[in-house]
């Protein structure tokens, strides 16, 4: 990534007590301990009906369903996790048409979906061929939130993003270690990372973040740097992914993340926050095809995807996997009924800017 001109360095915010503010109301913030992350049996069941308990507590049986469309799987990038790496030859490249995506997202979109997740590489071309436009149509034509998963872009681009009707910007944070985050080549610096997630929230987008569980290279120290730099940011949300190890990329022959931490990671993060987007990733089905997703529904996440993507390209959109599990409404609606959950009415957007009509 090539370092923002406008970065400024700014003042982050240090957590020294156990109740912060949000909105006007103050929450509880309870750090988590290693005893429950590294939980099981049941004490873990323990652990993660609590932060159901919690989750339920706050939005009571609802679940907020997000469509993603993956627009670009050109990456400037190389982060040695991730199958879309530049260096990765073994990758047929594609852009996705403005026309085909519009029919389908306003023609063809499924009922349950209140918000959509345009994701892609770190691809600057795509974000001014095709979201911007995109984005516009969306907002003339339909009534969806809109969020970008686009990677770190300059503060033009965000700005223009804004400006076209986008509300919620996700930006992983990736590892809270700066060390393994350098030695993994993650997007730019690990400070630049921070700068651009603390930038997006001074301009009015409710950002979302996230982790890796289980990067070979991380023990305890850095496992608990995640929940640090979590706490510490000014998110809407944060996501936690098992590490998969990608055929194609330098880490093909690591060991997974553990399902285990995964789950207690999540549990940690909404027991922490009560009040953040927790979403409930695809990949713990790769991780645990036998349950693994319900098993997150359970921990305490309130937030589903269905992949909306063309199927022409879904393939090409290699994180880790080409067979990667693939979340359709149906699969999500039934996961979502023997957790005794449902779609949320309303979109993420709405709920963030306060008007939540939620059953709790
Ligand atoms: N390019 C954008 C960015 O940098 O934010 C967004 C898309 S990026 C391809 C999607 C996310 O997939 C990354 O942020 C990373 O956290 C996750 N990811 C990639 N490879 C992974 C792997 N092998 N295991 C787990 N998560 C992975």
């Amino acid at each position: 990534m090539v370092a923002n001109p406008e970065t400024k360095t700014k003042k982050r915010l240090h957590l020294t007590v156990n109740r912060i503010q949000l909105n006007g109301t103050i929450i509880k913030a309870s750090f988590p301990k290693i005893d429950e992350l590294q939980a099981r049996g049941r004490a873990q069941e323990a652990f993660h009906a609590q932060a159901e308990g919690v989750a339920r507590e706050r939005f009571g049986n609802e679940v907020f369903v997000r469509g993603v469309v993956e627009v670009s799987n050109y990456c400037r990038e190389n982060c040695h996790y991730c199958g879309m790496r530049r260096d990765n030859r073994d990758l047929t490249r594609y852009r996705a048409q403005v026309d085909q995506l519009a029919e389908l997202l306003v023609h063809h979109c499924p009922s349950s979906v209140r918000e959509l997740d345009i994701q892609a590489g770190e691809d600057p071309v795509v974000v001014r061929r095709v979201v911007l436009p995109l984005i516009r149509i969306l907002r003339e034509e339909t009534s969806l939130g809109i969020t970008l998963c686009l990677g770190s872009l300059s503060w033009d681009l965000y700005r223009q993003l804004r400006e076209a009707g986008a509300e919620t910007y996700i930006l992983k944070f990736e590892i809270g270690d700066p060390e393994l985050y350098a030695e993994m080549e993650s997007p730019g610096t690990h400070r630049e990372r921070i700068e651009h997630i603390e930038h997006l929230a001074s301009e009015g987008w409710n950002v979302s973040s996230g982790f890796i569980v289980g990067l070979p290279g991380e023990n305890e120290r850095k496992m608990m740097a995640n929940f640090e730099l979590a706490q510490e940011l000014p998110l809407a949300g944060c996501s936690v992914s098992p590490f998969v190890p990608g055929e194609t990329t330098p880490l093909a022959r690591a060991p997974m993340g553990n399902i285990d931490l995964t789950l207690n990671s999540m549990a940690a993060l909404r027991v922490m926050r009560p009040d953040w987007l927790i979403p409930c990733v695809s990949a713990l089905n790769i991780v645990e095809p036998d349950g693994g997703y319900e098993r997150g529904l359970r921990a305490g996440a309130n937030l589903v995807t269905i992949n909306l993507t063309p199927s022409e390209v879904r393939g090409e959109y290699l994180l880790y996997k080409r067979d990667r599990f693939l979340m359709t409404e149906e699969t999500i609606l039934k996961s979502l009924g023997r957790a005794g959950l449902k779609p949320a009415e309303q979109s993420v957007a709405e709920a963030l800017s306060g008007s939540w009509s939620g059953s709790c």
